[in-house]
C-alpha cells in the first residue's frame, strides 16, 4: 500500500485535474502508473497501481498554513489475491440475478470510498470480486471472445473462464465491467501473446460493449 499525496501547492486540495483523475481512473478505464523522482538519480517506475480509497488530512501548504490535503491509498494493480480474512463473496450472491450482479459491479467499480488501510484493501477486494462475479455470470459459460463453451467445469461446478482486462496489460485488481471480459484460457493467452492478440482484444471490446449497451436497455 502506497500513501500518495494529491496535487495542489496552496489551500485545500480538491478533486480537480490530477486528483480527480486518480480517484476516477477505474471509471475512466485509465491505468495508474506511478513514478518516483529522486534528485539526480532521475525517475524510477514504481508500477501500475489501483486507487483503493482516500482520506483527508490536515497538513501545511507551502506558506505554512493549515489546509485539508487528500491522501490516496494506492495498491499494486497486479496484486489480485483476496485478503485472508475476507468473507467469501459468493455467499452474498445467492439469489441475485444477472441485473442485480451488474448493478452491484457497477456500483462497486464507480465509487472510490473514503477509507484507509485495511478497510481500503477490503473495499478494493470487494470491488474486484463483484466485477468478477458479474462478468462470469454475463458470459454464462461461453467464452466472450471465441463464443465456445468453457473448456472444463471447476471443482465448484462452474464453467471455467478467466477475467481479462481489455484496457490493460496486466489482469490483476478490480476494474469496470465494461472493460473486463470472461474468456477461455486459450483466447486469454492469445490476446496477451498472440501475433493477432490486439485484433482479438479489439473484437472482444466490441462484443462486450454490445452486451453492456443492451443491458443498459
Ligand atoms: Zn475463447
Amino acid at each position: 500500500m502506497l500513501r500518495y499525496f494529491g496535487e495542489g501547492q496552496v489551500g485545500d486540495m480538491v478533486f480537480e485535474r490530477g486528483n480527480r483523475a486518480i480517484r476516477d481512473h477505474l471509471v475512466d478505464g485509465k491505468d495508474l502508473l506511478i513514478f518516483h523522482t529522486h534528485g539526480r538519480e532521475g525517475v524510477r517506475f514504481l508500477g501500475q497501481f489501483e486507487c483503493a480509497g482516500y482520506s483527508h488530512e490536515i497538513r501545511t501548504d507551502r506558506f505554512s498554513r493549515s489546509r485539508s490535503a487528500i491522501v490516496f491509498e494506492l495498491v499494486l494493480a497486479n496484486v489480485g489475491e483476496p485478503v485472508k480474512d475476507e468473507e467469501p463473496i459468493e455467499e452474498l450472491d445467492l439469489g441475485v440475478d444477472l441485473a442485480g450482479l451488474r448493478a452491484r459491479a457497477l456500483e462497486a467499480a464507480r465509487s472510490t470510498p473514503q477509507v484507509t488501510g485495511t478497510a481500503a484493501r477490503r473495499s478494493l477486494y470487494r470491488r474486484s470480486a463483484a466485477v468478477r462475479r458479474y462478468v462470469l455470470a454475463r458470459a454464462a459459460g461461453i467464452c466472450e471472445s471465441c463464443n465456445q463453451p468453457a473448456p472444463f467445469v471447476t471443482q465448484r461446478g462452474e464453467p471455467y473462464l478467466e477475467p481479462h482486462h481489455t484496457r490493460r496489460l496486466s489482469d490483476g485488481g478490480p476494474d469496470d465491467p465494461r472493460f473486463v471480459g470472461a474468456v477461455c484460457p486459450s483466447c486469454h493467452r492469445e490476446i496477451h501473446h498472440g501475433l493477432h492478440g490486439s485484433t482479438k482484444n479489439d473484437a472482444l471490446i466490441q462484443a462486450i460493449s454490445q452486451k453492456e449497451a443492451s443491458a443498459e436497455g
